[in-house]
């Protein structure tokens, strides 16, 4: 059976004696036991709720991985990753990641854990970089905003050569596009706030790994730090669930679409999407992937410019996150990375990110064209 089929079945998933095409959602914080010596799975919902442990099989089908958690945000999937780090280890970061993972780092210093941020594109910097007390690589590929591809199964035979563990951040394609515990990665986390709930009205985050070891770690987290995705947040992420294939598919048409038009706007002066043969990443991103994703970033070289487009739009919304059914607009600098400080900025700060949603094509062509013209004057 193919994953798109997989993902509407419910069978084996819930017990739910009703038989509901809808699963029900157990919005309940105890579960009650018939004696004392029963022993129920159930207990309490911060450690285990039948929703959302249905959800958790859900991704882990999607994923392919024998193990699949989910918390309350995509920073919190990060944030458990960094809580297996010990007092004097080091890590190897991408050089482009999410802001918010940035403004994560920072804590880890307060616990005698050194980062190094170097381009992972370049297998002999890691060489470079990589000690014998480097416990784990975190890159996200294509990276968000620029793009940046890794080689995921050179990176991985890399770390596991150097007793490392590879994360990867994989939320701008998601596991329809892009599995990368397939191709050797140990944890695969997800800010499922974006592909995987694809409505704009839940955060939510995911950890996947196939290493039992790890999955134990993260499922004592879960429930020490009481951290769980709550029983209604599952049941609406399980609901977006069902539709990602055709959303990514119609996303991703209508992406090809406004980047070829793009293409012919002078005033676009840097198209970054990894769907483009001119992408340096082309070649290594399709050998791993299968689809290029609805978001992309672009550049005017010109600040004053690319603010006046993005205010000059009106139905791509002016809002940080990707993914939506509907497309957003924004300034990264200003928006999803302004937790990066100056110095260490490698998004120019004239870069446009978009998210392109499921609108009509020359809907969305039109309102950039309108706005990159009103732009010029
Ligand atoms: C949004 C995002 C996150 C953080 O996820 P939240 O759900 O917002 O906490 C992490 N990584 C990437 C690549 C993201 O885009």
């Amino acid at each position: 059976m193919q994953r798109s089929t997989k993902l509407l079945q419910l069978d084996g998933l819930i017990d739910d004696p009703a038989n509901a095409t809808s699963p029900p959602i157990y919005q309940c914080a105890t579960f009650a036991k018939s004696h004392t010596d029963e022993h129920n799975i159930y207990d309490y919902s911060r450690s285990g709720n039948p929703t959302r442990d249905m959800v958790e099989k859900k991704l882990s089908i999607l994923e392919e991985s024998k193990y699949a958690y989910l918390v309350n945000s995509g920073v919190t999937a990060i944030h458990l990753i960094f809580e297996l780090l010990r007092a004097g280890d080091h890590i190897i970061v991408g050089d482009d990641l999410y802001g918010g993972t940035y403004r994560l780092l920072g804590l880890l210093a307060n616990k005698n854990i050194t980062v190094s941020f170097i381009d992972v594109t370049d297998v002999n910097q890691i060489i470079k970089t990589i000690l014998t007390n480097t416990r784990l690589i975190f890159v996200e590929t294509p990276s968000n905003p620029l793009q940046k591809i890794v080689n995921l199964p050179q990176l991985s035979q890399l770390a596991k050569q150097h007793n490392t563990m590879l994360v990867v951040d994989n939320s701008l394609l998601s596991s329809w596009y892009q599995q990368p515990l397939n191709f050797g990665a140990d944890i695969v986390i997800y800010s499922a706030t974006k592909h995987f709930v694809g409505h704009s009205d839940v955060t939510a985050g995911v950890i996947c790994t196939n290493n039992e070891a790890i999955a134990e770690k993260i499922k004592f987290l879960q429930n020490s730090l009481g951290v769980a995705l709550p029983a209604f947040d599952s049941w609406l992420l399980f609901r977006g669930l069902k539709t990602l294939p055709i959303r990514l598919r119609a996303q991703q048409e209508n992406t090809l679409q406004i980047v070829e038009y793009l293409q012919t706007e002078p005033m676009i002066k840097h198209i970054y999407y990894c769907g483009l043969k001119t992408h340096c990443g082309y070649l290594i991103h399709n050998s791993q992937s299968s689809g290029y994703g609805s978001v992309l970033a672009i550049d005017t070289n010109n600040e004053g410019i690319s603010h006046r487009i993005v205010n000059g739009v009106s139905l791509f919304k002016l809002a940080v996150s990707f993914g939506n059914l509907s497309s957003f607009i924004s300034i990264p600098v200003k928006m999803s990375h302004f937790s990066i400080p100056k110095g260490k900025q490698l998004i120019p700060s004239s870069l446009i990110r978009l998210s392109v949603g499921i609108e009509d094509a020359n809907d969305l062509i039109d309102d950039l064209k309108q706005a990159i013209r009103q732009a010029k004057t």
